[in-house]
Order: C-alpha cells, then structure tokens, then sequence
C-alpha cells in the first residue's frame, strides 16, 4: 500500500464525489421523519494530518441537512467515506496508516507514524479502536458476516482491506471506506477525548 496516495488531491476529490452523491440521494428522499425538504445546514469541520490545500474547500465541513418544516426541524447527516466518526483525521488516513504500520515493532510504527504526521498516542488508539472498539458492535458483528470470509479481527484493518482486493490498491480503500460508512456518524463507537 501506497502512502503517496496520501498526497493525491485527485484521491480526495474521488472521496468528496462520493460523499457529494451519498448526500443527493439522501436529500432527495427528504426528512427520514416526515418527508419535510431538507434544507442544506453542513457543519464546520477541522481536518487534521492532511493540508487543506490537498483535500480541497469541501472537507471545511461535513455534509448535514435540515428539515425545513416547522415543528420538525430535525437534522440529518449523511454517512461519510470521508470522516469516520468525531475523528479530525480523514478515515482513508486512519486506515492508511494503521495497515502500512500493522506488522511493525512499536518502535517502527511510531517512526512511520511521525513521518506521515501522526503521534504515537494517536497512532495505539486507532490501533485499539480497530481490535476492539469496532469489532465489539453490533453493526461489525452483522456486518463482517456478509464478508466471505469473515476478516480475521486481529488483523483490522488490513484483513478489511483484502476483502475488497489487493490492500495497496485505491480500489480496496474506496470500498473499504464505503463498507465502513455506518461507522462515519457521531453516534458510533468512537473513543474518549478529542482528536482521535
Ligand atoms: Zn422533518
């Protein structure tokens, strides 16, 4: 796997295209709760480990609407290849990263880590989110079922990865981001504290 792809704005514009359709069509269906026009109401996000020269002005914010009839007025926020969760990192990075430092000593890691702009504190608890966060839901629980076979959760993410085609592909992370989308909303497991 390649961390060049890290440095590929065509890269994150190709995730920006996605999250762009996944908002129309959930925009086109309405509000969830009662059919009121959504009203777009993105909110301001903070991006950390990649420039935003790079990622371009739509990772500013996340996609989000509004529903426009009174009395309701509920958000609805769309999943997201982009973000996974709270984290400020983009989740293609928190998966990069993890699968390039997976089988290294702890030392290693934390080097490849700093090098591609990530400490260590932050590096052990995505590592700890991928062995036992995500694999403790209910959501991966039926999710990893419909993955044949199932991805060897001592080895997340890369064992994800290889699911979806050769790991050091564009093509495995796009449809490795798309399968995880569930794990994009603020009410997914997440981990304590900011800036995870
Ligand atoms: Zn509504």
């Amino acid at each position: 796997m390649c961390h060049s792809l890290l440095a590929d704005a065509s890269f994150w514009r190709q995730l920006q295209r996605l999250d762009e359709q996944i908002a129309a069509e959930i925009r086109s269906a309405g509000c969830p709760h009662c059919q009121g026009v959504l009203h777009g109401a993105r909110y301001p996000r903070k991006v950390h480990g990649v420039s935003r020269a790079l990622l371009g002005e739509g990772y500013a914010s996340r996609l989000s609407f509004c529903c426009a009839r009174e009395g309701c007025r509920r958000r609805t926020t769309p999943v997201s290849v982009r973000f996974l969760g709270r984290r400020s990192f983009p989740g293609a990075m928190v998966l990069l990263v993890c699968a390039l430092t997976q089988d290294l000593s702890r030392r290693r890691r934390a080097r490849l880590g700093a090098r591609l702009g990530v400490s260590e504190r932050t590096l052990e608890r995505w590592r700890r989110w991928w062995r036992s966060t995500l694999p403790a839901t209910p959501w991966w629980r039926a999710a990893r079922a419909r993955l044949v076979p199932p991805p060897d959760e001592a080895r997340l993410p890369t064992s994800l990865l290889t699911r979806f085609g050769v790991p050091t592909t564009v093509e495995a992370l796009l449809a490795a981001l798309q399968f995880l989308t569930p794990c994009s909303l603020s009410s997914f497991p997440a981990l304590s504290g900011h800036a995870v």
